[in-house]
């Protein structure tokens, strides 16, 4: 049985958004983000960080760089008893002067390519998974891959409300913090029940 999943953004969502960290120790985890994806995962739910890191392709950091990141803030999770079942990003940025990164790839979010490599990569069914972001192309994205995506008001929150309204993009939900989203997601699973049992 394939499981659901949240889909996370990093910045603004997790962490504060700095704009481009090239180093882990310019990363500050919102408090409220580790208890948020206990409960995730608690509730059967696959918890996958999603991101937009065009900084590659810009030449602001690299791959070396991001995977470092990474792996340091999967290994933070755990010590606090959560766990991230998968970290993708998007290297790309149209325009960039390493042929390597410049694309018009399927994978900078809104477009749905991160999901679908995750779906496939990890079993999951993107029908009825959330995802959570403080940005337009997050909810764009949740929408894309045929999910539930919840704003959330920290990061760049408070002006996607207001863009979103412009646009006519209507989330799922929209939530003060990734904790509240988590809650939120958690009322949605118990009125469901676990996926394939709809
Ligand atoms: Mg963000
Ligand atoms: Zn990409």
């Amino acid at each position: 049985m394939k499981r659901r999943a949240v889909f996370l953004d990093r910045d603004g969502t997790i962490n504060v958004d700095v704009g481009y960290p090239d180093r882990y120790d310019r990363i500050r985890i919102f408090p409220c983000a580790f208890e948020a994806v206990r409960k995730l995962n608690a509730a059967g739910l696959a918890v996958v960080v999603v991101t937009n890191q065009s900084g590659i392709g810009r030449g602001y950091l690299t791959e070396a760089d991001l995977s470092d990141i990474h792996r340091r803030l999967e290994s933070d999770f755990k010590a606090a008893g959560a766990r991230l079942d998968g970290i993708y990003h998007c290297p790309h940025f149209k325009g960039s002067a390493d042929p390597a990164w410049d694309a018009d790839c399927d994978c900078r979010k809104p477009l749905p390519g991160l999901a679908r490599r995750a779906a496939a990569d990890l079993g999951l069914e993107l029908e009825g998974s959330y995802m959570v972001g403080d940005k337009v192309e997050d909810i764009r994205f949740g929408l894309a891959f045929g999910g539930r995506p919840v704003l959330v008001l920290t990061g760049y929150g408070e002006a996607s409300r207001d863009a979103l309204r412009r646009e006519g993009v209507v989330p799922a939900h929209v939530a003060p913090d990734l904790g509240a989203a988590a809650d939120w997601i958690l009322d949605r699973e118990r009125e469901d029940g676990p996926a394939g049992r709809r």
